[in-house]
């Protein structure tokens, strides 16, 4: 099979070890003779796998004893967008809003109370992150996207509130130190930092819950998902292998310090040569930057055509941008490894003989 460069901003590229073991999985569940497609999720295989993949996602964080309580639910992050204000929203809540997803949570929540957009980069077609947030009036929560998968922009602060604190980490979660601790709520869908789509990860810290007077779907009750050990209903029982067997690489690769390290060399690279050539620009600004998602346009329309036709002899995938936004975005999570950035940034090098 011939090396293809996969940039794709989700579902993700995995650690070639996660595939390999999720294959066997399919073939064989550890051992028992059948396939984990076919096992029940109340097997104690499964409950064991699933109870493992609870303890290090909160471990990895640094989050583990700390009243934390992790559920890998189904839905993915859009269900949180509805979930979220359901348990937590009883008058008001304020937002912040960097781009798409946001603006998605914000609608779903204004369908259950008052939202207040307490900052917003709207008027720069979200192209950085509002700086030196601070949240002084009272709500019952405040919510912000770590990073913005599409615009390419990613916090450096935690936004200060006395509120509790809900976090969209769907596209960096994992991939760097980031004071978690100060969240009192993390979601994220699987399917770019953390395992195979079908699954989110939902990091809650159980005394925010209960508040709200509303009576809550069970479905959609954290409190609900939380007395079933996160089985209130059938698992999603092969992404949540898959998010177990990737949570151990990461754990093996020496953790969240380790990624960061990692992903702070490629965004660098990549970030750098765009900056040293003249046709190309990011598009995101500067100082807040994406280290996960790095979004790029060519001066020209023309060149659009020679750097596709570039990135195939190259084998290079899933670089467009998204399609709201066009340009191009190449999205450099836990598993993309140095080699491909170095392929990409040495086909952008390869542009200049050709302009
Ligand atoms: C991809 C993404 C979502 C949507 O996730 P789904 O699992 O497809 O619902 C939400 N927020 C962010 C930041 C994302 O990157």
């Amino acid at each position: 099979m011939k090396e293809v460069h996969n940039f794709c901003a989700g579902p993700s590229l995995l650690p070639q070890t996660v595939y390999e073991q999720a294959a066997q999985a399919v073939l064989n569940f550890e051992h028992t003779g059948m396939s984990i497609l076919s096992i029940s999720h109340r097997s104690k295989e499964f409950i064991a796998a699933l109870e493992e993949a609870r303890q290090l996602s909160l471990e990895l964080l640094g989050l583990d004893q700390k009243g934390y309580v992790a559920l890998f639910l189904q839905g993915g992050a859009s269900m949180e967008f509805l979930r979220v204000p359901y348990n937590l929203m009883q008058k008001k809540a304020a937002y912040i809003n960097t781009g798409t997803w946001s603006s998605k949570a914000i609608e779903q929540a204004q369908m259950l109370g008052e939202v207040d957009i307490v900052a917003s980069s709207e008027d720069q077609q979200f192209s950085y992150i509002p700086k030196n947030v601070r949240i002084e009036e009272l709500v019952d929560y405040v919510h912000f996207t770590s990073n913005n998968t599409i615009y390419g922009t990613q916090f450096n602060y935690i936004p200060q509130t006395d509120a509790p604190l809900v976090c969209d980490m769907s596209s960096d979660i994992y991939s760097r130190e980031f004071d978690c601790e100060k969240m009192d709520l993390i979601y994220a869908g699987a399917q770019k930092n953390i395992g195979s789509a079908g699954v989110s990860l939902i990091i809650v810290k159980e005394d925010i819950l209960g508040k709200t007077k509303r009576t809550i779907p069970q479905m959609l009750d954290y409190q609900e998902h939380i007395a079933k050990d996160s089985l209130y209903h059938t698992a999603n029982v092969f992404a949540v292998y898959t998010c177990l067997l990737n949570l151990r690489w990461l754990k093996q690769q020496g953790g969240v310090k380790v990624m960061e390290q990692l992903n702070k060399t490629k965004a660098d690279l990549l970030y750098q040569t765009i900056d040293a050539l003249d046709f190309v620009s990011g598009t995101a600004a500067v100082e807040d930057r994406s280290k996960m998602n790095a979004t790029f346009t060519f001066k020209e329309e023309g060149m659009n055509i020679i750097f596709d036709q570039l990135c195939r002899e190259a084998n290079i995938a899933n670089i467009k941008g998204h399609r709201s936004v066009g340009g191009y975005r190449a999205s450099l999570y836990n598993a993309v490894t140095l080699d491909s950035v170095e392929v990409l940034t040495g086909v952008l090098q390869q542009m200049k003989t050709r302009v």
